[in-house]
């Protein structure tokens, strides 16, 4: 408890990778402040990096600084792009030379009501006159014009959600001098159309369609397809019209002032950090929409000055499995955005290797040298012009969770890595889609099209082709998948609520595809065969029609679309991820047990790791239609007699449960929770019975029938409650009715013998539920003790069980000294216990209010995801600490749903539980969370 050691100090946790605030916490009792954030978005970097202070200048409020002054830890302030372009100058890459302007500024800019600080655009210009210098170009020159992009950079990388702009420093009168000083007008005039579409549209919130619809018009009267086929003259023609549109919509011209177009690009990129879409991504990764994003401001390479100039994205490996080769796309004469923008599907990038043998080589040098630099797979953007290479970004690539477990085994056996780090940098939550399950390859498929395997895994759902249906059907319960031609990321949140993504066009790199394979999600990119009509709500692939709200399955580790719904069947591990959860296994203190209630979760549990069953729920076992009945008879049974000889016909059936799971778990500790809901959800449903009265009063039944049929009624009636969750449930019922508890405590025994004689090592864990007084605890202790000496006799010794209670009324929790007299373990019941301390009711919270709670910041996070460590982990904190004062050798645990989520798993760790309980999928996750607390927090 933190109120018994003393004064509560207060530290942050910050990421020891991206610098990202964690938590705030109790210096008393955490010692180290570095931690794992855990967001896919973290920049995952070299440790190190994050303990090179500050330069003083940064303390002394500098806004604006040269690359050549930076470095890959200065993320918060330079954001990730800022500081790693800094990082690749000073190692000697080929940087075009440029300066950062800090996220502080942006915040300035914010609380300044939207405008630059006082005094910063001076000093963008003297930063400016170094670049100049440095090109020998002059900004706004008529002879030979300085050009520069201005480029978003956030703290976290947030691909495609906020902009850049490029070529800024075009007007009607520097064209002409890009002209005539590269001897390219076409190329020239090309950029300066391009500056003014990106302009209109991150400054003056055009839409980009204003400007496409009228370069579509002019190429197909032109007859021509690629833009860079496109005459000098109709660049010109096209460039007068894109100025009118300016005009149009903004009411203002197009600036020919370059340095009012540096302000204004400048303003707009610190606005784009509140963009609809960027919004939407920070609460998908819980970005905190305080950090502000930084802006680059760098001189122009050109890709697009002919066919020895090209543009492209590189990954360092195969981000979708990890494997050891370059992955990547470019486009021959094209500038930046056209690649990511999915507008031309671009090529592989081993083809560049016939292209451009010499700069391919270039690549696989620089490439190496950016892994080996910030340990860890690169996601780098390049640029050649005239035959010469420039890198223009790298930053640490999103990978899959196959690949990223892939990659940090690699880099331990590379020896880039130590297993510590390796463990560190794996993102849990992740994991998850790990252990998704795959398409079955036995059944017969109708394939209907075959794209790029962009993002792996099989999604299956009704097909949208906008996101807002996508989000709107969603939210009504339905799955989609969604479907469109292109990918922007204004699509954002309809790919948050899409099962998988399908798109006609765009490669491998798009934004789709990034921030798909980000999530987890499903997704097959650029599949052409896929004829899109959105006017129609429908697709064509070959000759199949596939209209909205049709079921689709997407094969997004194959890049096939199947019609229909598909079979999905179990996933596998990998060899890999065996190693990390070897590893795992060496460093974490918790134990991992799992939540199962059946032989095959158990054996399947066992399989991925398990270390014994928290938790089995003994009802599931009362639910099978032909057990039901005998259920339903010994509820109703009005008197002992009848109730004992239903219970004797369940007693079997019990004990075969039971032998089944003990010896799948063998050796193994299992903790049974005897009978816990409340009665009446074993009985039919009491709308039915009505109807059913209705009916055989005009049927004229028999007297008899209709007798017994009202007699039923009575009793599920008197069954009824008001609030069943604080009704007559759990031990309540163990006191009130102890042939129950009886009957499978018996059956319990029995099965632990019958195991023994055939040799099989069983150790069993009787869970009383629901206790909130020590007396029921007593009552029920005396009740197993009892039964236990009537079955076993003299092999008593033989059997070491022990006895505990679930610790889910906050009254149990309080007076746990006293309780755990009676009691060899606890187990905490996180879900009913965080109803109880809420005061809330998970099924009523969930779908009226909590949701509003959490959008609205009223609760941080969903209390029955992520354990509230404030309100539920005091009590967890204080009924721990209590009982173990009073049995020091007590042994405690946790079986709510909590225990498969990592804060939920950090927390257990840090109190000192001996183990946390998950259901089975989630159990490799709970290892590698558990080591992770470990190595952050060292118990
Ligand atoms: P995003 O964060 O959306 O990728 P970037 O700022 O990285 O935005 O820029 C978009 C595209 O423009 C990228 O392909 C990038 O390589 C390219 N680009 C940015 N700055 C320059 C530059 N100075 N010269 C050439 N291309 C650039
Ligand atoms: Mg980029
Ligand atoms: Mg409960």
């Amino acid at each position: 408890m933190q109120s018994s050691s003393g004064e509560m100090k207060l530290g942050s946790i910050v990421c020891q990778y991206c610098g990202e605030l964690i938590d705030t916490v109790d210096t008393n009792r955490v010692k180290i402040l570095y931690g794992v954030c855990g967001l896919s978005t973290c920049s995952v970097n070299n440790p190190k990096e994050m303990e090179q202070p500050l330069p003083p200048q940064a303390e002394q409020g500098k806004r604006v600084w040269h690359f050549q002054e930076g470095h890959a830890g200065m993320k918060t302030l330079l954001g990730g792009k800022g500081a790693n372009l800094a990082e690749m100058t000073n190692a000697g890459l080929p940087v075009p030379p440029g300066f950062t302007i800090t996220t502080d500024a942006c915040r300035a800019y914010y609380s300044a009501g939207g405008k630059l600080p006082e005094g910063l655009f001076d000093e963008i210009r003297s930063a400016l006159v170094k670049v100049e210098q440095t090109k020998k170009q002059k900004f706004g020159d008529s002879l030979n014009p300085l050009l520069v992009s201005v480029r978003s950079g956030s703290v976290n990388s947030m691909p495609g959600m906020m902009d850049t702009i490029l070529n800024l420093g075009l007007n009607d009168n520097t064209v002409k001098g890009l002209a005539s000083h590269t001897g390219n007008p076409q190329f020239a005039y090309d950029c300066y159309r391009r500056l003014i579409q990106m302009f209109g549209n991150v400054v003056f919130d055009i839409e980009g369609i204003h400007f496409e619809t009228l370069l579509h018009r002019k190429k197909n009267e032109l007859a021509i397809d690629e833009d860079k086929d496109v005459p000098v003259e109709a660049w010109i023609e096209i460039i007068e019209k894109f100025k009118e549109v300016i005009e149009w919509r903004a009411n203002v011209p197009f600036p020919q002032d370059v340095y009012e177009q540096l302000h204004l690009a400048v303003e707009a990129v610190f606005r784009s950090w509140n963009n609809q879409r960027a919004n939407v991504y920070r609460k998908a990764y819980n970005i905190p929409d305080s950090q502000g994003t930084a802006v680059n401001i760098q001189s122009m390479v050109f890709g697009n000055m002919g066919d020895d100039c090209g543009t492209g994205v590189l990954f360092t490996r195969n981000p979708s499995t990890g494997e050891k080769a370059l992955y990547g796309e470019y486009l021959i004469n094209a500038q930046g955005e056209d690649v990511v923008a999915g507008i031309r599907t671009p090529l592989p990038i081993a083809k560049l290797n016939q292209e451009m043998p010499e700069i391919y080589e270039q690549l696989v040098q620089t490439a190496a040298k950016l892994e080996a630099h910030y340990k860890d797979m690169q996601d780098i953007e390049f640029t050649v012009e005239k035959g010469k290479l420039f890198i223009l970004q790298t930053r640490n690539g999103k990978r899959t969770a196959q690949a990223a477990v892939k990659l940090a085994v690699h880099f331990v056996h590379e020896r880039i890595l130590t297993i510590e780090e390796a463990m560190l940098r794996i993102d849990v939550e992740h994991l998850n889609q790990l252990l998704h399950r795959a398409i079955d390859e036995d059944e017969k498929l109708q394939v209907l099209a075959v794209g790029l395997p962009a993002s792996p895994g099989a999604a299956t759902g009704q097909v949208v082709f906008d996101a807002d249906k996508a989000e709107e059907w969603s939210r009504s319960g339905k799955r989609v998948v969604l479907v469109s031609s292109e990918t922007s990321p204004e699509d954002i949140h309809g790919v948050i609520a899409a099962e998988g993504v399908l798109t006609s066009r765009g490669g491998m790199t798009s934004h789709a595809a990034v921030v798909a394979r980000g999530m987890g999600k499903p997704c097959v990119c650029g599949c052409e065969e896929v004829r899109i009509d959105t006017g129609e709500g429908q697709f064509i692939a070959g000759d199949v029609k596939v209209r909205e709200g049709d079921w689709i399955t997407l094969d997004g580790s194959t890049g096939r679309v199947i019609a229909g719904t598909v079979t999905l069947k179990e996933p596998e591990m990998s060899d890999e991820l065996g190693q990390l959860l070897k590893w795992a296994d060496d460093i974490r203190a918790l134990k991992i047990r799992t939540n199962a209630d059946s032989p095959e979760d158990a054996a399947k549990a066992r399989s991925f790791g398990a270390e014994g069953i928290g938790l089995c729920r003994t009802e599931h076992m009362f639910m099978s239609a032909s057990r039901l009945p005998v259920v339903q008879a010994m509820i109703l049974a009005d008197n002992l007699k009848d109730r004992k000889a239903a219970l004797d016909q369940l007693l079997p059936m019990q004990q075969s449960d039971f032998e089944g799971i003990f010896a799948a778990m063998e050796g193994l500790p299992v903790t049974i929770r005897l009978l816990d809901p409340p009665l009446h959800e074993f009985l039919p449903n009491m709308e039915e019975l009505l109807l059913r009265q209705e009916r055989m009063k005009k049927d004229a039944d028999t007297i008899d029938e209709r007798s017994a049929l009202d007699q039923l009624i009575r009793k599920v009636r008197n069954l009824q409650e008001m609030n069943p969750m604080l009704g007559w449930r759990g031990c309540r019922l163990g006191i009130l009715i102890p042939e129950i508890y009886q009957m499978q405590v018996i059956a319990i025994f029995r099965a632990v013998l019958a195991l023994q004689k055939k040799g099989v090592q069983v150790v069993p864990e009787i869970m009383i539920p629901l206790v909130g007084h020590v007396n029921e605890l007593k009552a029920m202790r005396e009740l197993v003790d009892r039964t236990a000496e009537d079955v076993l006799g003299t092999l008593k010794e033989q059997v070491p069980y022990q006895v505990g209670t679930m610790i889910e009324v906050p009254r149990a929790a309080l007076t746990a000294g006293q309780i755990a007299q009676y009691a060899d373990f606890f187990s905490f019941g996180t879900n009913d216990l965080t109803q109880m301390t809420f005061g809330y009711s998970r099924d009523d919270a969930e779908g009226k209010f909590l949701t509003h709670y959490v959008e609205h910041h009223i609760l941080s996070q969903n209390p029955f995801q992520v354990l509230d460590t404030e309100g539920v982990g005091l009590l967890i904190e204080w009924a721990v600490e209590s009982g173990r004062s009073k049995k020091p050798g007590l042994k405690t645990g946790i079986c709510g749903e909590h225990g498969g989520e990592k804060d939920s798993i950090f927390f257990c760790h840090q109190t000192g539980l001996d183990y946390v309980s998950c259901s089975p999928f989630r159990i490799p996750l709970a290892r590698i969370a558990a080591a992770q607390a470990q190595l952050i927090h060292s118990r």
